[in-house]
């Protein structure tokens, strides 16, 4: 076994793999970016290494620098985590060069499966089902070809594609050039590849994947499945296991294709075989091979009893995998929430992290804590919440109050809007398919109570029971009745936070960020100016001074928190200034350009 490893990640992924070397006797060794000096990994780990820039491809993605971390740190292993390195085949084979141990799968396996086209030849092969369509789309007219004999709709893919990037759903002929141009410049500049597939788009379709597991001896199990149909932008933000769907003959059959996919790259160590499942025919497609321990491991670990992380390890270190297929059970109901840094639109939310309190009675693996920064430079996710119980209603009322009980000041959060997703009869039914986030469920943040303002400003302000509305702080917008009472136990259960623009008040479960000054909306209509929604980078700018726009035309390119977005016009009219250019880094609200009415 080894004595040493380092982890080449950042956040609660690092601190997860240290918890496992921890377990199992072995000293850490963490890596940071100049960003995360202060973080939290980095203070986990028994010892820690600066490898440069924020921006990831000066830091995490950099091979050399990794390297030397290893070679001064004496360290025998190498744990990618998932994101950055953990999927890159020269990455492993410079992990080797160096004599070192890359803790994953082999290079050629991860070579394989790392091209989704590449990847669905080797499948077919191997007699696993995958989805109609063409593994290579070299021009509109064979797209175009394709799509007609697939059928509308169809989903274009970037072949090097991951984390939802380069995808786009084609509806009609029309769409298809715009989609195709869209889908290849966001797979260039995010993987460097321009090459893009075609498949049939499955309507109402669940995510089933299933976890396989193997040694170096030829012992290679599966894990049985995760339900990860609650996504939005085609990234998963609930999981579960059981799928609230599978019947005991598909899990069979699911699990034995996982397993004939894994054997026919060579495959040991974790990683997980994605299926699209078609609830119409009770049909299921393999998707794509994630070489890799995903986010979503602790539902697995929960319902088996293995801790996934530590077994890799000791796959690495040549130890044999003791169990048969036969001898692993799927136990209970787990479910995991992702918690992320972002706001009812989904745009990514950054800034310092005023308070952070974890539920007591649900396992969190978190990568945050108070007066830790959230950075525009990497992913939003800030935590993970995971329940495990008897049945499924006992595990989602589990996860109801972890969610109620998980306090995050200083940054927006997802947490409001997964209560209300844990909360729907849908959900409550497993009757949740990949895009019904966005076709079905609606919600938007409660309006923050009346009183919660003045309660804020009691809090922070300890007064004598007799109010009087001189000695309330001030600042706050919202206007309280002449007269008004407060439940009698509301202070235990208020938490308040305050920073220089907004009071962040937690109450019965909800978050709200009173502004005391006010911030202009983006995209004003009135104005003309449009701001940056988020902390990122402008990555292009579509259109010159004077030209005129039409409503709903994309005016510029942003990216933050490996997502790309288009800024519209929200009217007819006439660009009259550009305030930014491309590459350039831009503030939340900053104004990127300026519009006149026609
Ligand atoms: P990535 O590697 O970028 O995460 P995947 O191929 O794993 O991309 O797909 C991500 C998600 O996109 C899936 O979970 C599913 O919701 C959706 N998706 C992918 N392929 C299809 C398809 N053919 N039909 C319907 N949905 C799909």
């Amino acid at each position: 076994m080894f004595s040493k490893i380092l982890i080449a990640n950042r956040g609660e992924i690092a601190i997860r793999i240290m918890h496992a070397c921890r377990a199992l006797g072995i000293q850490t060794v963490a890596v940071y970016s100049t960003a995360d000096k202060n973080a939290r990994h980095v203070r986990f780990a028994d010892e820690a290494v600066e490898i440069g820039g924020a921006a990831p491809r000066e830091s995490y993605l950099n091979i050399p620098n990794i390297l030397h971390a290893a070679s001064i740190t004496s360290a025998q292993a190498i744990h990618p985590g998932y994101g950055f390195l953990s999927e890159n085949a020269e990455f492993a084979d410079a992990v080797a060069a160096a004599g070192l141990i890359f803790i994953g799968p082999p290079a050629d396996a991860m070579r394989a499966m790392g091209d989704k086209s590449e990847a669905k030849r080797r499948m077919k092969i191997a007699g696993v089902p995958t989805v109609p369509g063409a593994e290579e789309i070299t021009s509109v007219e064979t797209a175009l070809a394709t799509a007609e004999t697939v059928g509308y709709p169809v989903l274009v893919k970037a072949s090097a594609g991951g984390g939802g990037k380069g995808m786009r759903v084609v509806r009609s002929a029309q769409e298809m050039p715009e989609a195709l141009e869209a889908a290849r410049r966001e797979s260039k500049n995010a993987f460097g590849d321009e090459r893009l597939l075609l498949e049939k788009y499955i309507e109402n379709a669940h995510h089933i994947e299933i976890q396989v597991f193997g040694d170096q001896h030829g012992n290679l199990v599966h894990l049985f499945e995760r339900e990860c149909s609650v996504q939005r932008r085609h990234q998963k933000i609930i999981e579960e296991s059981p799928s609230p769907l599978l019947i005991p003959e598909i899990r069979v059959q699911m699990g034995a294709a996982a397993v004939r996919a894994a054997r026919a790259v060579g495959y040991f160590s974790a990683g997980t075989v994605e299926f699209i499942f078609d609830t119409q025919t009770a049909s299921f497609f393999f998707l794509e091979m994630n070489t890799r321990l995903q986010v979503e491991h602790p539902v697995t670990e929960m319902v088996t009893g293995l801790d996934l992380a530590q077994w890799q390890i000791r796959a690495a270190a040549g130890e044999p995998f003791p169990f048969s297929q036969g001898e692993l059970r799927q136990q209970g109901h787990a479910i995991e929430c992702r918690i992320y840094a972002e706001d009812a639109d989904f745009f990514p939310s950054t800034g310092r992290l005023l308070k952070v309190i974890e539920p007591p009675n649900a396992r969190v693996d978190s990568g945050i804590e108070s007066g830790g920064a959230v950075s525009h430079f990497y992913d939003p996710l800030l935590a993970k919440v995971i329940v495990h119980a008897e049945t499924r209603p006992a595990a989602i009322a589990k996860m109801r109050t972890a969610l109620r009980e998980f306090v995050v000041h200083g940054v927006t959060t997802n947490i409001d809007f997964l209560q209300a997703l844990i909360a729907h009869d849908d959900f409550a039914r497993g009757d949740v398919f990949t895009r019904w986030v966005e076709t079905i469920f609606r919600w938007s943040p409660a309006p923050a109570p009346l009183e919660l303002g003045r309660m804020a400003a009691l809090k922070l302000t300890p007064q004598p029971a007799e109010l009087s509305p001189w000695n309330i702080p001030d600042g706050f917008r919202l206007s309280a009745p002449a007269a008004f009472s407060l439940p009698e136990d509301w202070r235990e259960h208020i938490s308040v936070s305050q920073d220089a623009v907004c009071t962040w008040v937690t109450w019965q479960g909800q978050t709200t960020a009173l502004e005391r000054t006010r911030a202009s909306a983006h995209g004003n209509a009135a104005s003309g100016e449009l701001r940056a929604p988020m902390p990122g980078a402008v990555r292009a700018i579509l259109v010159a001074v004077g030209e005129m726009v039409k409503k709903g035309q994309a005016l510029a390119l942003m990216e933050a928190m490996k997502m790309e977005m288009k800024i519209a016009a929200p009217f007819d009219g006439r660009v009259v200034a550009l305030t930014v250019s491309a590459g350039q880094t831009v503030e939340r609200e900053q104004v990127l350009l300026t519009l006149e009415k026609s």
